[in-house]
C-alpha cells in the first residue's frame, strides 16, 4: 500500500495531541533500548500505576543488559515476584544473557535481530526499534487495533490471521518514517487515554472529525472479534468470607455466565496464580484494604468446571475477618445457615457440599 498525504495528516494530529497530553512516565525520558524493553515487558501484564514500582525497582537493581545477564535467575524472579507471568522474566533473563554473549551486552540494532531475541514478538520488537532508533516499524497492540478499527470503521475481526495482516499493513502505511517512534507512542497513548474500550472521550478526540465509528454512532461495535466459538480458560478465585456467623454474596448482573445467580466475592485472573500473587493484586486491595485483620483458614483444591465455551479453574479461599464495614458495599451479608436460600452456580454448590462433608 502507498503512503499518502492524507494518512500522514492523521499522524500529525496524533503527534500534536500526544505532545500536549502524554503521561510523564520514566521510560519516556530514555531512548535506551534496554529501558524501553523492560518497560514494555512489564506493561504487557500490568497497568501503568502498578507497573511503575516494579519498573523502578527492576532497573535500579539491573540497570543494563550486563547486570541482568550476570544475575541469578532466582534473583530476577524475586524482583518479578507479584507481577505474575514468570516466563516473561525468565525470557528477559535469557535474552540478556544471549546479548551479553553475542552482542557484547548491547542491543542488536536491526528489527530482525531484535525480533529473534527470546520473548520478543512483533509488537515489542517494533516498539524497541522505533522508540530507540526511530526505525520505521509500526506497533500494533490492543490500543492500536481499537483506534484504527473505529477510525476507519473496519469490521474485519482482529483475532483472525486475515485481520491481523490487514491491520498490520494499515498501521505500517500510516507510519511516517521520519517520526516513527513518536507516531507509534502517540497512537498507543490515544488508545490508552482517550479511545478507551468503554465510553471513549470522542468529543475531545483529535481524530473525531474524520472518525467513521463516531460519525455513525457505532463506536461500541469496534473492534470486531470473531473468537466466540473458541473455548477459553478462565481462572476464578472466590472468597468465602466468615464474619460473625455470616458470609458475603453478590449477584451476577453482567452479560456473562450465571447472570442473576449469587456468588462469593470473586477475583478473576488471566492465568493461574497462587495466593501470594493474588494477595498483591489491585483487585485484592480493592476488596480487603479496609479490613485490618483477616485470617486465611483454608484453600480449596483446584476445581475444574467445564462449560460450553469455557473452562473455569477455580479456587476457594476461606477467610475470617474481624470487621465487615471495610468491605465494598456491593455485597449482601448473609447468615451462613441461610446460604441455601440463594441460587448459586453448581460450582459453588459443589464447594459448599464439600464443606458439609468435611464436617461430618
Ligand atoms: S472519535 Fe472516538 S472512537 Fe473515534 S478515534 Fe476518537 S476516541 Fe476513538
Amino acid at each position: 500500500m502507498e503512503e499518502t498525504e492524507n494518512d500522514f495528516g492523521i499522524s500529525r494530529k496524533l503527534c500534536e495531541w500526544y505532545d500536549a497530553h502524554k503521561r510523564d512516565l520514566p521510560w519516556r525520558h530514555s531512548r535506551d533500548p534496554y529501558i524501553i524493553w523492560i518497560s514494555e515487558i512489564i506493561l504487557q501484564q500490568t497497568r501503568v500505576a502498578q507497573g511503575l514500582g516494579y519498573f523502578n525497582r527492576f532497573v535500579e537493581r539491573f540497570p543494563d543488559i550486563r547486570s541482568l545477564a550476570e544475575a541469578s535467575e532466582d534473583e530476577v524472579l524475586k524482583y518479578w515476584q507479584g507481577l505474575g507471568y514468570y516466563s516473561r522474566a525468565r525470557n528477559l533473563h535469557a535474552a540478556a544473557r544471549f546479548m551479553a554473549e553475542h552482542y557484547d551486552a548491547r542491543f542488536p540494532q536491526t528489527y530482525p535481530e531484535v525480533r529473534a531475541l527470546k520473548g520478543i514478538g512483533d509488537y515489542t520488537a517494533a516498539a524497541i526499534v522505533s522508540f530507540a532508533w526511530n526505525l520505521p516499524y509500526a506497533v500494533v497492540d490492543g490500543n492500536v487495533y481499537r483506534v484504527l478499527a473505529r477510525f476507519f470503521g473496519i469490521d474485519t475481526p482482529i483475532d483472525t490471521g486475515a485481520g491481523k495482516k490487514y491491520f498490520a499493513e494499515l498501521a505500517q502505511r500510516l507510519l511516517p518514517p521520519k517520526r516513527a517512534g513518536l507516531h507509534n507512542q502517540a497512537i498507543m497513548e490515544l488508545g490508552a487515554l482517550q479511545c478507551v474500550p468503554q465510553a471513549p472521550a470522542c468529543t475531545a478526540c483529535p481524530l473525531a472529525d474524520a472518525c467513521v465509528a463516531y460519525a455513525n454512532q457505532s463506536v461500541s461495535l469496534f473492534p470486531v472479534k470473531q473468537g466466540r466459538t473458541k473455548t477459553r480458560d478462565r481462572f476464578f478465585h472466590y472468597f468465602y468470607i466468615i464474619y460473625n456467623g455470616k458470609t458475603f454474596l453478590q449477584k451476577r448482573t453482567k452479560n456473562d455466565i450465571w447472570k442473576g445467580l449469587y456468588e462469593f466475592p470473586l477475583i478473576e485472573t488471566d492465568e493461574a496464580c497462587e495466593w501470594t500473587e493474588l494477595s498483591h493484586t489491585n483487585e485484592f486491595d480493592r476488596l480487603f484494604s479496609g479490613i485490618s485483620k483477616r485470617m486465611l483458614r483454608s484453600v480449596s483444591p483446584l476445581y475444574k468446571h467445564v462449560l460450553s465455551h469455557q473452562t473455569l479453574y477455580t479456587t476457594f479461599y476461606q477467610l475470617e475477618i474481624n470487621e465487615a464495614g471495610g468491605l465494598p458495599h456491593d455485597f449482601d451479608q448473609v447468615p451462613i445457615e441461610g446460604l441455601d436460600q440463594y441460587a448459586v452456580p453448581r460450582l459453588i454448590q459443589k464447594y459448599l457440599d464439600s464443606l458439609v462433608r468435611d464436617t461430618k
